[in-house]
């Protein structure tokens, strides 16, 4: 029996494992020795092969395609005293040899090396006759081409392990969906029924979460600078650091400049920078001489700081993947952190241009059609995020699938704050309307069209807009013309771009986007297909109204329905005792809402209490017994 607890003090000066890590490497070692485990970035998997493969006799694999990475593990592994070495071009020949001779001599615990050096026959050769105890394949998502980072150099991998045939395989990564998760496992022999997958730590409860929808640029950019000034405070004495993300390089260079007229110590970061200008922007980041790096999703590799209070991205980025990625890199310190998207109708027709002139995600995405389609898919996936009218933390957890976590509303994303304040207010929701006879209006007003005007100008002339640009594109003559008029034009916006999320509006794939109907868009006009659209609400673009809307605090609302003021109360007493002895605030344990449900309703089991708002597998397993227990005691 290896003693894997004095290997992890020993070895790695680490007093515990996190429960998965422990039960991951068990698997690894003692169990069924195919792993797959999904955590996120700076979730601790790399000790999931570095430890085995430090316990194990014999040489292990680790396959990774980020050199950087590399250099500085090899480093760690080094001080630590097991002997570990990596294999990449970036190495002079003579340099690669004299390493190469080393590995095959048996030198070292771990080697590390680069996929594209596999396609080496000679080299798997040499892996296959050290007959490894371990290969570990790092940033596995890479193999997925439903993924967002698909490398052709991955691709190969499922017949190099075949090749080697190691006693155990691990497959790693941060980001893998259900689909991209089967895709991994089928290409690497990581079959379902003899693997043991370990998904977890995708919830980050300190992170607040947020969307914005503006077409007003102008809006878009107070919006941004109000998001830097109440996260970090003042330019004078800044709190922290902040992210912000653009979609192009021109226009990180643009709000860096915005974001320095504003007072701020700022830098834009992008692809087309010097190497050297690029360094000295992570290392000025790194040591606090700067507040705010504008960045494309360049940046992101090696950020050196735990302080980020708030990541915004002006425009939406390419894939729910891609976001929770780059806005995870907030509040890495456990502090409170804020994530904002801000996105526009443009963004379409932004990403339409990114994906079809193969500037998307990494240099080795491939241009042919069904990637571009694919990729086009993980963007309307995003957009759901954006429309989502539900808890953002729960939509990312189940996207993830990593339901274990998911908490049945956050309460501290914009969704949950809504219902939270406008929950019960059916009164003020919603105009009585054919919600379905409203989607069959745009479909038509989409059909008519007939691909001449972008979807600003088709919400124009669904709302009835008169002007020089509609008449000159003959909108105005269109049966459709005025046929939403009820509706603000930023309203309908919205209910486009819905329609596109939805699969029954597609764009046209040139320089000027134009919509179209799909075949389901048509089928569903010509109602051979039910409609299954959620409109948006209705103060979506509505202008503040002048007369203050009346605004029922759902606490009173509740309490007038009758909830045991007392029990109420008590729960609110055992909410604090848990957030002290858990050291987080009350609010994570669970909101006001959560409790005056408790206390209206007074469920007496774990399955009673998944009905209540707020109340998801997470919260009921930490908090669902002492809950229960106040109810009791108060019966
Ligand atoms: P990943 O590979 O998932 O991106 P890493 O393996 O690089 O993440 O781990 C990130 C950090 O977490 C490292 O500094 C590591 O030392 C630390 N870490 C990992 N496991 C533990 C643990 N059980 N206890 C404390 N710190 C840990
Ligand atoms: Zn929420």
């Amino acid at each position: 029996m290896i003693d894997v607890d004095l290997a992890l003090r020993e070895r790695f000066g680490l007093d515990a494992f996190y429960p998965w890590q422990r039960e991951a490497i068990d698997a690894l070692l003692e169990g069924r020795r195919k792993v797959v485990v999904i955590a996120p970035t700076g979730g601790g998997k790399s000790l999931c092969y570095q430890l085995p493969a430090a316990v194990l006799e014999g040489t292990s694999i680790v396959v990774s395609p980020l050199i950087a990475l590399m250099e500085d593990q090899v480093r760690a592994l080094s001080q630590r005293g097991i002997p570990a070495t990596y294999l990449a071009s970036t190495l002079d020949p003579q340099e690669r040899h004299r390493r190469e001779q080393d590995i095959f001599r048996g030198h070292y615990r771990l080697v590390y090396v680069a996929p594209e050096r596999l396609a080496s026959d000679s080299l798997v050769e040499m892996f296959a006759g050290l007959r490894p105890p371990l290969v570990a394949v790092d940033e596995a998502h890479c193999i997925s081409q439903w993924g967002h980072d698909f490398r052709p150099s991955y691709l190969r991998l499922g017949e190099v392990i075949a090749r080697l045939k190691p006693s155990r395989v691990l497959a790693c990564t941060a980001t893998a969906t259900p689909i991209v998760r089967r895709e991994i496992q089928e290409r690497l022999g990581l079959p379902p029924e003899d693997t043991a997958v370990f998904l977890r730590g995708f919830s980050r409860p300190n992170l607040h979460l947020a969307v914005a929808e503006n077409d007003n640029s102008a809006h878009r950019r107070k919006l941004m600078l109000a998001a830097l000034g109440n996260a970090l405070g003042s330019p004078s004495s800044p709190m922290g650091g902040a992210i912000v993300y653009a979609a192009t390089r021109r226009n990180t260079e643009k709000l860096a400049d915005v974001i320095a007229d504003a007072g701020w110590r700022t830098a834009a970061y992008h692809a087309g920078l010097p190497a050297q200008l690029r360094e000295e922007v992570n290392r000025r980041f790194a040591d606090r001489s700067l507040d705010v790096v504008v960045a494309t999703n360049a940046f992101g590799m090696g950020i050196d700081r735990a302080d980020i209070r708030t990541v915004v991205h002006v425009q939406a980025p390419g894939s729910v993947e891609a976001y929770y990625q780059e806005v995870g890199r907030a509040g890495r310190d456990g502090q409170p952190a804020h994530g904002l998207l801000l996105t526009s109708s443009g963004d379409f027709g932004l990403r339409r241009r990114l994906i079809g002139y193969g500037g998307g995600a990494g240099s080795e995405t491939a241009t042919d059609p069904e990637h571009i389609q694919q990729q086009w898919r993980l963007f309307l996936d995003l957009m759901r995020y954006v429309e989502a009218g539900s808890c953002r933390h729960d939509f990312i957890l189940r996207y993830f699938g990593d339901e274990q976590e998911t908490l049945g509303g956050c309460g501290h994303c914009d969704v949950c704050e809504k219902l939270e304040h406008e929950g019960e207010n059916p009164e003020a929701m919603r105009v009585p309307e054919d919600d379905a006879l409203v989607v069959l209006k745009a479909l038509a007003g989409v059909a008519r069209n007939q691909r001449r005007a972008g979807l600003g100008a088709v919400a124009e002339m669904l709302h009835g807009t008169d002007n020089e640009r509609i008449r000159r594109l003959g909108l105005t003559e269109l049966s459709t013309h005025g046929l939403l008029a009820a509706h603000p034009k930023p309203w309908l916006v919205v209910l486009l771009r819905r329609l596109l999320t939805a699969g029954l509006v597609d764009l046209t794939g040139n320089e000027f986007p134009v919509p179209f109907l799909t075949e389901r868009g048509v089928a569903t006009m010509k109602g051979d297909e039910p409609v299954r659209v959620l409109l948006p609400a209705p103060e979506v673009g509505r202008t503040r109204s002048t007369k203050k809307e009346r605004r029922v605090d759902p606490v009173t609302r509740i309490r007038l329905s009758g909830v045991d003021e007392a029990l109420f109360e008590r729960l609110r007493e055992k909410r604090l005792d848990l957030a002290r002895a858990k050291g987080v605030p009350a609010y994570l344990v669970c909101h006001d809402r959560t409790l005056l449900e408790i206390a209206a309703h007074r469920p007496s089991t774990p399955e009673a209490l998944s009905d209540i708002y707020g109340m998801g597998p997470a919260r009921i397993e930490s908090y669902g017994e002492p809950f229960l227990e106040t109810v009791r005691a108060s019966g």
